[in-house]
């Protein structure tokens, strides 16, 4: 019988997972199928459990539901609940086990571009759910360090609060995104934009960028910014121009991905063929 997996969101059709994962099932010649679900925010406790009544493998979810998810689930893991979102539903049996491989997606994005992690001292910028992931991620990964800077310097400082025992041997810092500390760029090796602010490239985007002290950044420094809409941010674009290595955000989506499709079957993920699906 064709195994159901499905991304919960709404909207979704904009989703680029289900051709991905259709090509990755395809590849390694699996009776599976992944299917966009629509599903309005007042339904998701009936979309949970139609996925129980109808013995779908396995899911994803994404805006707005990824948080609402961690009181339907049967288990929630350790990391999911810390970055209060769930991506990844897992099928144990009858049982439906919710993780988050956005966090470990990001640090394997990363690690596959060739950035060694372990002893990095990281700045993230944001404070919202990609930003939360990262954090994880990054401290997950052996980042020493990390400084969490918000336009709401409270945010930030709340973020590392919440965070600190999770991501704990790494230290975690908040500072005030308008005015990032000079010494603080300077020992610098990983910037990750997580906001929303260089998304679709207009003006307020570049000016975003542009405020971005990135002359301040050692010439080893990595610039990972997490939007991929359009793939060389303007502040990517900034990044290149002053001679530094960059990461784009598709590498995330890509990895999350690979990671839920590893869970879901066993098997390792095809991940030429679902970057090219991307
Ligand atoms: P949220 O809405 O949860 O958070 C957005 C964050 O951006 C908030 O901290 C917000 O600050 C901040 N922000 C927005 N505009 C500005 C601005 N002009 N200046 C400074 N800060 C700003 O979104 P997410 O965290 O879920 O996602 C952020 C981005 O990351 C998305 O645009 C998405 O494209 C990308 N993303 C990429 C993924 C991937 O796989 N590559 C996965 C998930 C997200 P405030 O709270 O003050 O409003």
């Amino acid at each position: 019988m064709t195994a159901i997996y499905g991304v919960l969101g709404w909207p979704v059709a904009h989703s680029r997972s289900p051709a991905m994962h259709n090509a990755a099932f395809a590849a390694l010649g699996l009776d599976a199928l992944y299917v966009p679900l629509a599903v309005p925010p007042a339904r998701l406790p009936a979309a949970i459990a139609a996925l129980r009544t109808l013995d779908v493998a396995g899911a994803n979810a994404t805006l707005p539901h990824k948080s609402a998810l961690i009181a339907l689930l049967d288990q929630v893991e350790p990391a999911a609940l810390a970055i209060g979102a769930v991506n990844t539903i897992v099928r144990d049996g009858a049982r439906l086990l919710g993780a988050n491989t956005d966090a470990e997606g990001l640090a394997r994005s990363l690690q596959y571009a060739g950035v060694g992690l372990a002893g990095m001292r990281a700045l993230v910028l944001g404070t919202g759910g990609a930003a939360r992931a990262a954090v994880v991620g990054l401290a997950g990964a052996g980042v020493e360090r990390i400084a969490i800077a918000g336009r709401r310097r409270d945010q930030a400082q709340q973020l590392a609060l919440e965070l600190g025992a999770h991501c704990a041997p790494c230290a975690l810092d908040a500072c005030d995104l308008a005015a990032l500390p000079p010494a603080l760029l300077a020992a610098c090796d990983l910037l990750v934009q997580a906001t929303s602010a260089t998304l679709g490239d207009g003006a307020d985007a570049q000016a975003f960028a542009a405020s971005i002290a990135l002359a301040e950044l050692p010439a080893h420094a990595v610039v990972c910014d997490l939007v991929y809409k359009p793939l060389h941010t303007a502040l990517m674009r900034a990044a290149s121009a002053r001679g530094l290595r960059t990461v784009d955000g598709l590498g995330m989506l890509l990895h999350q991905g690979a990671l839920a499709f590893e869970r879901w079957t066993g098997q390792p993920a095809p991940l030429e063929i679902m970057r090219r699906a991307l």
